[in-house]
């Protein structure tokens, strides 16, 4: 699967019929680019409210069998109506009453009615599969009551839309359906959210890029946008007003800016502007091969950062080293079960093996925030990203931690690994997962199981300020450490990282956090145990001075990253960023950091 800027955009220029100019007119939205790269394409409207529903024509052989499909989904959908009239005669008041009165309604919409008449027609008459059916025939109804002039039956459609969103569901609900699966080549998703999850199904094959109403620049949406190499701009305010499927647009990752039916004359600039972008990739991807070494030769480890195993392949074009950061929670998403011991192990195992020898570094399970798997039935608390999650939610449920243990125990014997523990604040958290880790190394050892020997190193990732100012302790029951500064900014600082009001404060910059990162290397130091950085401040080359005069000499970041930040290491003095680090941390404000950094990078000393 082509992951990286460059094949996505060639693919994006592809064989689609082009793009046309609209009688509306070129509408220019701005919001944050949060993944470089420009798409230009067509819109599909993602409304997580309705259900995408997929339409194809029946073969006359399977016309009975979708139409028996289609009464044992009305037959579930009357029994679970009946579960809730049973509910709302409990009720007490009118609000039963009137509940009463309106699942009655629904019950008499799924007898014989117009509706199932007019479903069951389309099956036979039209061979058109039974979702297809239902969505059509609840549109045509819908019409027909929105154009009666009574206010009373225009309000009913909501009903049918509910009769009918009810029933495409436990169509649905036996298939392994998936959202994007029917995308037209090219296709520009917009959504007023898209949840990482959500993004996590997107092929880059299909897609070309994404624009949505809400979002940070650091949520896992924007994360899972750049390894996969999309262009995205997220927080585009009114986006979705008029934006509708089939119609022009432009993505413009580096400027945030999102051009929907863009002119002639728009559209062949940005072709232009395209074309210069992939150049420039073409041209960093030379650097492949050749090391990430400072022009006084000082050794950076570069690896990468993967949210899913299809990102192997963009991993090793990159040229980097390993993965540094495996973040396990695609294992849970778009699943209704939670994945045992063996399959994790299998894809784990897969996983390391394409690796080749290369170190894979796999992160515990870190859901919560703005990741959830519903698999695990978590209900989000009144402030998720303060809840149980993380390293939490893995003690407070032993049975995951173990699966989780015991499967990359196992696929240590199939090449370098090391297991990462996200959201530690505390050394008793560490000392308890080291505990279970230990426990899970004495089960396999007594069934015989192949492992590494000695059992992988086990991290902590410093992302929470209580982890950072503790480091030292920390560092006594830790093999490495990994800075995650994606969460140590949002934590530090007390910004949602994913929420677009709120993005323009988001600032790794913040002496503050700076402080804590220097902290926490001087803390890795004293021990003697690696330390790296993962979050996102890795990938840009603007941080690689500060990060490396600060002392860190392995970075993590997006595939696409790579080689953009390896130019930057081989076009740089190891001392004088030391020295410019110095005089950073010498300073109060970030505008006066983020002025000394660029002055820098310019080459102005
Ligand atoms: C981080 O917090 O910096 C990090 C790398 O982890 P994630 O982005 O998955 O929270
Ligand atoms: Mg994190």
């Amino acid at each position: 699967m082509p992951i990286d800027s460059d094949s996505k955009e060639i693919s994006a220029i592809g064989t689609e019929t082009p793009p046309t100019e609209s009688s509306m007119g070129e509408v220019v939205f701005e919001g944050m680019g949060v993944s470089r790269g420009i798409a230009i394409g067509v819109i599909h409207r993602h409304d997580a409210e309705a259900v995408n529903v997929p339409e194809y024509r029946l073969p006359l052989a399977r016309v009975a069998a979708e139409k028996l499909r289609f009464d044992e989904a009305v037959e579930r959908a009357i029994d679970q109506i009946g579960q809730l009239q049973g509910k709302a005669a409990d009720l007490d008041g009118s609000a039963g009453e009137e509940l009463g009165y309106l699942l009655e309604a629904y019950q008499q919409m799924l007898h014989g009615s117009r509706l199932v008449r007019g479903v069951l027609a389309r099956i036979d008459g039209e061979r058109l599969n039974a979702e297809a059916a239902v969505q059509q025939e609840i549109n045509e109804i819908a019409r027909g009551f929105e154009a009666m002039e009574d206010s009373y039956l225009a309000a009913r459609v909501a009903d049918v839309r509910d009769v009918g969103r009810r029933l495409l569901r436990n169509l649905m609900s036996h298939t392994a359906y998936r959202p994007f699966s029917v995308l037209p080549r090219n296709a520009v998703i917009l959504a007023d959210e898209l949840t990482p999850a959500d993004t996590a199904l997107l092929d880059p094959r299909h897609v070309s890029g994404i624009a949505t109403v809400l979002g940070g620049a650091e949520s896992h949406t924007a994360i899972m946008a750049r390894s996969l190499g999309l262009p995205a701009v997220l927080g585009v305010a009114g986006l979705m007003k008029g934006a509708r499927t089939g119609e022009a647009v432009i993505v413009d990752g580096p400027l945030g800016r999102v051009i929907v039916n863009p002119t002639a004359k728009t559209l062949a600039t940005y072709r232009k502007k395209r074309a210069d972008h992939l150049r420039t990739r073409r041209a960093l991807a030379r650097l492949k091969d050749v090391p990430a070494i400072t022009r006084d030769g000082a050794r950076i480890l570069l690896q990468a950062n993967i949210e899913l195993p299809s990102e192997v392949e963009s991993v090793l074009a990159s040229g980097a080293e390993g993965i540094g950061l495996l973040r396990s929670e695609f294992l849970y998403m778009n699943r209704d079960d939670v994945p045992g011991e063996d399959e994790q192990y299998t894809v784990l195992r897969e996983l390391v093996e394409r690796m080749g020898g290369r170190p894979v570094t796999i992160r515990t399970l870190d859901v919560g925030g703005d990741k959830l798997a519903r698999s695990l039935g978590i209900t989000p608390g009144p402030n998720p990203s303060l809840g149980l999650r993380a390293v939490r939610l893995s003690l407070a449920r032993p049975e995951l931690l173990d699966a989780q243990l015991c499967a990359c125990l196992r696929a240590s014997a199939h090449g370098p690994i090391r297991i990462l523990v996200p959201m530690v604040a505390t050394v008793e958290e560490m000392r308890a997962v080291r505990e279970a880790m230990e426990v899970a190394v004495r089960k396999l050892k007594r069934k015989g199981v192949a492992m590494a020997d000695p059992p992988p190193p086990l991290g902590v990732m410093i992302e929470v300020p209580g982890a950072a100012l503790g480091a030292d302790a920390l560092a006594w029951q830790s093999d490495f450490f990994s800075i995650g500064t994606n969460d140590l900014t949002q934590y530090t600082l007390a910004i949602d990282r994913a929420d677009e009001t709120v993005a323009h404060l988001y600032n790794p910059l913040h002496p503050a956090v700076l402080r804590l990162i220097q902290f926490s290397a001087e803390a890795a130091l004293r021990a003697r145990i690696p330390i790296g950085v993962c979050g996102e401040v890795a990938g840009d080359p603007r941080f690689t001075a500060l990060l490396l005069g600060l002392g860190i000499r392995d970075l993590s970041m997006s595939a696409t990253n790579v080689p953009v930040v390896k130019q930057r290491i081989r076009t740089m003095d190891l001392i004088a960023a030391t020295r410019r680090a110095r005089v950073v941390m010498d300073q109060s404000d970030s505008a006066r950091i983020a002025q000394l950094l660029d002055s820098f990078n310019a080459g102005e000393g």
